[in-house]
C-alpha cells in the first residue's frame, strides 16, 4: 500500500510522491520565542518527529526543517516590559524550546534556522517580489499586492474581502489595499533593525518562512506543516508571495494539525488553550510531573488532524496504557530471559528463519498487525490507530502466553516466539518514538499512586504484621509516606489518606 497524506491544498488524500524520488524536504512553522514553551509547541514537533522516523523507515532520506521566529512584535513588547534586550529573551526562550523537544525525543530536526541569522536571504526575496512587481515600497514599509497571486486565497478557501479581517498585520496606513501585507518594515525608534534598500527595519513574518524554507529545502519542496490555526493568513501569504517570487509551486503536500485544547475541571467542555484563559502550563512544569514517553504517547495517540483534548486525566490515562507495555516487557523478561530492549529477533525475522514453523498460527496474528501498523501509517500517518495496533499486539501475545502456559511460569521454560513478538512491539514503536530506553518503573508509580496500588501496600502491610515482621510493616509504611500516602492505625484497622 503506498502512503496517502491528506493535502489541506486540495482538501483530499493524495498519494505521496515527493517532488525528488527518494528524498522528502519538510518544513514546519516553529516558535516565535518569548514566553517559555507549552505543550502546544510540542505538539507540532512531536507529530512531524514521528512523520520523518516513518518516511525514514520507508526509505527516505528525508530533511526536517523548524524556524525560530527570533523577531516579532511580541517578543519586542516583552522585552520592553521585561526592559532587557530582544536577543537575550529569545536566545532564553529558544534554549528552553530546544532543551523541551530534545527531552520529548524530538532527535529528528535536521535545523533550526533563526529569522535573524537569514536577514540578507530575506532582503534578496523582497527585491525579488518588488522587481516582479509582486511588491511595492511606501517608505520603508514593503507590501505584498496580493492581486500579484492570481489564485489568492487557494489553501484557506478564504476570498479576498474576507481575507482584510484577521490578518495578524497591524493595519498599514500606507497600504494600497486592505488585503495587502507587510513583508518589510520599518523600525520605530529603538526598535531592533536591519539596513535594507528601503531604509532600517525587519522582516514580516510572513517572509522569514518563505525565505528560509526555500532556503534550505529548495523552491519546491514536500511537506509544509503547521497548525490549522496557521492556515490564515500565515500559510496562505507564504505561498502568494513565494510562488509570486519563483513562479513555481512552492510546498507540494499542506499537512496542519489540529488545535490543542485544555480541559478544565471548572468547565464540562475543554477551551482552546492560550494566555488570557490561564490555562497554560510550561512543558519543564509538565515534565517534572510526567515523564516524556508519556507525553510523546499521549499526542501520537490522537490522530494529527484532530483537535488534541489534553488534561491530566488523559494524560494519565497514557501513563496506564503505557504500564500495559511495560508489565508484558517485564514479564517476557521473566519467562524467556530476554530484553526486548536490546537487539535481538523480531517475529519477522522469526518467520523468514527456515526451520520455524512460518505457518504458525501465532506467527501469522503478529505479521497481520504488523501490517495493519503499516497500513494505518500509510493512511495519513495515523498514529492514533498504529498505537491501538501495539496493543492489539500486546493482548495477543497475553493470551499466547496464556494458552501457551508459558505465563506466569517459572524462568527457564521460554518459549521461542514470546521474546521476538515482544519486540516487535518495540521495534514498532520506536518508529513513533516510543520504547527508546527503558523505563526505570511503571509510570503510575512515577506520577503517584493510584488507590488500588495503595490498597494492595496496605494489605501487604496488614499480612507483615500479622505474621509479626514489624520491619516490613515499618518499611511499607514508609515508602507509602515517602509517596504522600499516610497510614493510621486505629481500633485494629488501617485507614490510609493521601497527605
Ligand atoms: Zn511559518
Amino acid at each position: 500500500m503506498s502512503l496517502r497524506v491528506y493535502n489541506t491544498l486540495s482538501r483530499r488524500k493524495e498519494v505521496f510522491e515527493p517532488v525528488e524520488p527518494g528524498r522528502v524536504g519538510i518544513y514546519l512553522c516553529g516558535p516565535t520565542v518569548y514566553k517559555p514553551s507549552h505543550i502546544g509547541h510540542a505538539v507540532g514537533p512531536i507529530i512531524f518527529d514521528a512523520i520523518k522516523r516513518y518516511l525514514v523507515y520507508k526509505g527516505y532520506k528525508v530533511r526536517l526543517v523548524i524556524n525560530i521566529t527570533d523577531v516579532d512584535d511580541k517578543i519586542i513588547a516583552e522585552a520592553a516590559e521585561q526592559g532587557r534586550p530582544m536577543a537575550e529573551i529569545a536566545a532564553e526562550v529558544e534554549a528552553d524550546y530546544l532543551k523541551c523537544l530534545d527531552a520529548l525525543g524530538v532527535t529528528g530536526v535536521d535545523a533550526f534556522p533563526r529569522a535573524t541569522e537569514n536577514i540578507d536571504r530575506i532582503i534578496v526575496l523582497v527585491q525579488r517580489l518588488i522587481d516582479n512587481g509582486a511588491a511595492y515600497a511606501v517608505a520603508s514599509d514593503v507590501y505584498f499586492d496580493h492581486t500579484a497571486a492570481a489564485d489568492y486565497g487557494k489553501l484557506s478557501g478564504r476570498r479576498v474581502e474576507d481575507a482584510m479581517h484577521g490578518t495578524r498585520d497591524l493595519a498599514g496606513e500606507n497600504k494600497r489595499h486592505p488585503a495587502d501585507f507587510a513583508v518589510w518594515k520599518g523600525a520605530a525608534e529603538g526598535e531592533p533593525a536591519w539596513d535594507s534598500p528601503w531604509g532600517r527595519g525587519r522582516p514580516g513574518w510572513h517572509i522569514e518562512c518563505s525565505a528560509m524554507s526555500m532556503a534550505l529545502l529548495g523552491e519546491t519542496f514536500d511537506i509544509h506543516g503547521g497548525g490549522v490555526d496557521l492556515i490564515f493568513p500565515h500559510h496562505e501569504n507564504e505561498i502568494a508571495q513565494s510562488e509570486a517570487a519563483t513562479g513555481k509551486t512552492f510546498a507540494k503536500y499542506w499537512l496542519h494539525n489540529g488545535l490543542t485544547r485544555v480541559k478544565t475541571k471548572a468547565a464540562a467542555g475543554s477551551e482552546k488553550m492560550s494566555k488570557s484563559l490561564g490555562n497554560i502550563r510550561t512543558i519543564t512544569d509538565l515534565l517534572e510531573e510526567f515523564p516524556p514517553e508519556t507525553i510523546r504517547a499521549f499526542v501520537l495517540s490522537t490522530h494529527y488532524r484532530r483537535p488534541l483534548e489534553f488534561s491530566d486525566e488523559q494524560l494519565k490515562a497514557t501513563a496506564s496504557s503505557l504500564d500495559g507495555f511495560y508489565i508484558l516487557f517485564n514479564h517476557i523478561k521473566f519467562v524467556a530471559n530476554e530484553d526486548v530492549y536490546e537487539e535481538g529477533k523480531d517475529i519477522t525475522e522469526v518467520a523468514n528463519e527456515a526451520k520455524t514453523k512460518t505457518d504458525d498460527a501465532f506467527v501469522k496474528e503478529v505479521l497481520e498487525h504488523r501490517l495493519r501498523f503499516h497500513e494505518a501509517m500509510d493512511d495519513d500517518f495515523n498514529t492514533a490507530r498504529a498505537i491501538a495496533v501495539l496493543h492489539e499486539i500486546t493482548g495477543a501475545l497475553q493470551k499466547f502466553m496464556l494458552e501457551e502456559s508459558v505465563y506466569p511460569r517459572e524462568p527457564g521454560c521460554e518459549n521461542v516466539l514470546v521474546a521476538p513478538a515482544g519486540r516487535t512491539i518495540v521495534k514498532l514503536g520506536r518508529i513513533l518514538g516510543l520504547f527508546e530506553k527503558k523505563p526505570d518503573c511503571l509510570v503510575s508509580y512515577q506520577i503517584g499512586l493510584g488507590d488500588a496500588e495503595i490498597e494492595r501496600h496496605v494489605a501487604e502491610r496488614e499480612n507483615a504484621r500479622k505474621a509479626k515482621d514489624f520491619a516490613r510493616a515499618d518499611e511499607i509504611r514508609d515508602w507509602l509516606a515517602k509517596r504522600g500516602v499516610i497510614l493510621e492505625d486505629t481500633l485494629g484497622v488501617t485507614i490510609w489518606r493521601k497527605a
